[in-house]
């Protein structure tokens, strides 16, 4: 079976993490603060704070802005349900925005309008959590402009996107939002077995998640309430987590980021190559847009456009048929607010209606560096056999 997605490891990988086996520090030693500086520093941010994975570095971004009890934020319903998720585990109240189906991002037009909306109702969002889908990057600049007149604030999440860029910027630069998150996990662009990062330019933001990873304990003099009892003293000045990541992940991180420019370059050839064989097919395939570079974590294609029931049997099949040749097609993602938790938080089939619409359409097919034109060839001849 060809996999939807799947992690390349060199024997670099391998000997960076058997060094860190035989070394004095399994966590807490000196390989998470240079995966941080290294990935920082590819993404020309000022901080990142490396945790257990993506999810626990949403969790702490949305605490660190503040999010509590009766906050409302807003994301995508077309994403994993961990970026919702992390807004609820701060009591807060999650709402969606409707996607464009274009490119299968939250749509900026829908966002203006629920802004509005939400203004005359007073209920305007504390955060909004755009989601890079596939690794193309928001219209982030469109974002910061509406978060500047409606007073939100942004966490990207780019669980997606890490080595991709926008408006000639890294991702992750935290140009247009507070905080910028990425995920290690082994089917993403580069991966720590588990992992996650938060990127931020603001010193708070980042003294704050850094304290909240690490069950909220402090052992800067500066950071403590009260003068030190000596070389041993640490205080616990918040209600942190142990959302570390270890050093085996950091060292695997790490060597891994020597080859982020290949993986991308890969990915986005392999790309190009899928939108070549169907460009005369009447299939429409998410493209990046102009002004961003694609990491390409995804590829996705939307099935022709068909009426009533058919068109849920015929995605259905579409997938089913694809498996059965070998292929694991896959569906990122079902829209969260279809989720039976979710239903029960009020929200309903209809909801968002353009979520829905891509969800009985999408399809994600086979991507990841160590993907043959073999295997591509395989996979384009089965997609042009759909019927
Ligand atoms: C993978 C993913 C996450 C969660 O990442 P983990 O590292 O597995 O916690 C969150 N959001 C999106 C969009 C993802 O794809």
């Amino acid at each position: 079976m060809i996999p939807y997605g799947k992690q390349d490891i060199n024997q670099a990988d391998i000997d960076a993490v058997v060094s860190v086996l035989k070394s004095d520090f399994l966590t807490q030693g000196p390989q998470v603060p240079a995966f941080e500086k290294a990935l920082a520093n590819i993404c020309q941010a000022k901080f990142a704070v490396a945790t257990s994975n993506a999810t626990s570095s949403l969790h702490i971004a949305n605490l660190a802005l503040g999010v509590g009890q009766g906050d409302i934020v807003w994301t995508s319903p077309i994403t994993f349900v961990a970026t919702s998720n992390s807004a609820l585990y701060c009591g807060a109240n999650v709402d969606f925005v409707d996607i464009d189906l274009h490119s299968g991002n939250m749509s900026i037009d829908a966002l203006k309008e629920k802004l509005k909306i939400s203004k005359q109702n007073n209920c305007l969002p504390k955060v909004v959590i755009p989601v890079h889908i596939a690794g193309q990057s928001c219209q982030m600049q469109e974002i910061h402009h509406l978060a500047q007149e409606y007073g939100f604030s942004i966490i990207e999440d780019a669980s997606h996107a890490v080595g991709g860029q926008y408006q000639n910027s890294p991702v992750g630069s935290c140009t247009f939002s507070d905080i910028t998150i990425f995920s290690f996990h082994p089917v993403k662009i580069i991966t720590t077995a588990e992992g996650g990062m938060a990127l931020t330019n603001d010193t708070k933001l980042a003294k704050k998640m850094k304290c909240l990873r690490s069950h909220g304990i402090v052992s800067d003099q500066e950071q403590m309430h009260e003068p030190s009892h000596g070389p041993w003293y640490y205080q616990q000045i918040d209600l942190g987590f142990n959302y570390r990541m270890t050093e085996l992940q950091a060292a695997l991180g790490l060597s891994q980021l020597n080859r982020i420019n290949t993986f991308i370059t890969r990915r986005n050839q392999l790309a190009k190559n899928y939108d070549q064989a169907f460009i005369d097919d009447k299939l429409t395939v998410l493209k990046a847009s102009e002004n961003t570079l694609s990491a390409y974590h995804l590829y996705l294609i939307l099935l022709p456009e068909t009426k009533g029931e058919e068109k849920e049997e015929k995605h259905k099949q579409a997938i089913i048929q694809l498996r059965k040749n070998n292929i694991f097609a896959h569906v990122h993602y079902i829209p969260v607010h279809l989720q039976p938790f979710y239903n029960k938080l009020g929200f309903r089939k209809g909801d968002f209606p353009n979520a829905e619409t891509y969800y009985s359409r999408v399809i994600s097919l086979p991507l990841y560096p160590e993907l043959t034109t073999k295997e591509q060839k395989h996979i384009i001849e089965q997609v042009k056999a759909l019927r």
